[in-house]
């Protein structure tokens, strides 16, 4: 089947178009009205999206080559994500659907963020352990099929990429501080500034901590240097996102290893730092992973990894009623909660 997808959660209006599997268009388009308020503002989100979707959808029919009339389903993210911005994309879905006659499919926001390992080759085998690592959310999923999957660990606080944005907005850096710090680590020494990491049970994970810990550090040092941060720009940044990795690295080595699964993804914006991904690809050479990293344009928020969920969803005819709505909280799809 032809389906478009639409992605509305957070603070990118994005549209794509999947033809059998296959993404023939994926347009992103990123919202920079927050950058100066340090962080999203859910009012702003939704009227931007308003204003983009109709572009947005329009280029990514254009770009596939595609018509309205060609298409056998529209798709759109259910949740979890600010609920005016979803409603944006769910409204909008709705209507095109509506008026096409065609069926509905609401995807899983965090599920769509997995399964943009199913875009490109080589994709994983089943069962794969896939650590999600987004602004929202940091989990270890075992992936059993495209549409059967459960979470062994999650975060008890923060999400990492809010542990990285947080951590850069501290430092006076931009929003979204997590690809600064990435870029600024670049020539930093990762072991200058050790932070501490608390022991969390289990495969979950805990960030508020190593904020606090930066905080307090960084206002100790201050008072003895006003430019520290300036000076230092480089080892912090190196140190804070090595200590970020190697709560990550413990945690997906312990599941690994006791789960025995050797078929290894990362998934979710935070997947896009280049000192992740060489640490996985590091580590799984050494215990004999096969590691998975998504392309980059497929890391952060985009709809072409809603189409994919989609084109699953649309084999198993999971569709929605016309009288759906978004789901903030939405768990993963066949969890009864
Ligand atoms: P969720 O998916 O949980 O709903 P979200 O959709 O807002 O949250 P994503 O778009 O998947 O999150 O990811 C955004 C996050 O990824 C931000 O926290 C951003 O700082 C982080 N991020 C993006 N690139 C990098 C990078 N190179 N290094 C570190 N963090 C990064
Ligand atoms: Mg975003
Ligand atoms: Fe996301």
């Amino acid at each position: 089947g032809i389906i478009l997808a639409i992605e509305s959660s957070c603070d990118e209006t994005s549209a794509s178009v999947v033809s059998n599997g296959k993404v023939l268009s994926n347009i992103v388009s990123t919202q920079e009205v927050h950058q100066k308020y340090g962080g999203v503002v859910p009012e702003l989100a939704s009227r931007a999206h308003q204003k983009n979707i109709l572009p947005v959808v329009s280029e990514a029919l254009k770009d596939a080559n595609i018509k309205k009339t060609d298409l056998n389903a529209v798709a759109f993210t259910k949740g979890p994500g600010l609920l005016g911005a979803l409603l944006v994309g769910a409204s909008f879905a709705k209507g095109m659907a509506m008026s096409l006659d065609i069926p509905l499919i609401g995807v899983n926001h965090m599920q769509a963020h997995i399964l943009a390992h199913f875009i490109d080759d080589p994709k994983p085998q089943f069962p794969f352990l896939c650590l999600t690592v987004s602004g929202g959310h940091t989990q270890l999923v075992v992936v059993k099929s495209p549409l059967e999957m459960e979470v062994v660990g999650e975060t008890i606080d923060d999400a990492v990429g809010e542990a990285f944005d947080k951590t850069a907005k501290i430092m006076g850096l931009d929003y979204p501080g997590g690809p600064l710090i990435d870029k600024f680590a670049q020539g930093g020494d990762p072991l200058k500034y050790p932070f501490p990491n608390v022991n969390i049970p289990d495969y979950n994970f805990s960030f508020s901590g190593i904020k606090t810990a930066f905080l307090n550090f960084l206002r100790k040092e201050n008072q003895k240097n006003e430019n520290f941060i300036e000076e230092n720009k480089a080892d912090l940044c190196a140190s804070i996102q090595h200590t970020l990795i190697k709560i990550l690295m413990k945690k997906l080595i312990k599941a690994a290893k006791e789960l025995n699964i050797k078929e290894i993804g990362i998934a979710g914006g935070v997947s896009a730092n280049s000192s992740l991904r060489n640490t996985i690809l590091e580590e799984g050479k050494k215990k004999g992973w096969n590691v998975y990293v998504p392309d980059f344009e497929h890391c952060t928020d985009n709809a072409a990894m809603i189409a994919m969920a989609a084109h699953y969803q649309y084999e198993g005819k999971d569709f929605e009623a016309l009288n759906t709505s978004p789901n903030p909280r939405m768990k993963f799809k066949g969890t009864n909660e």
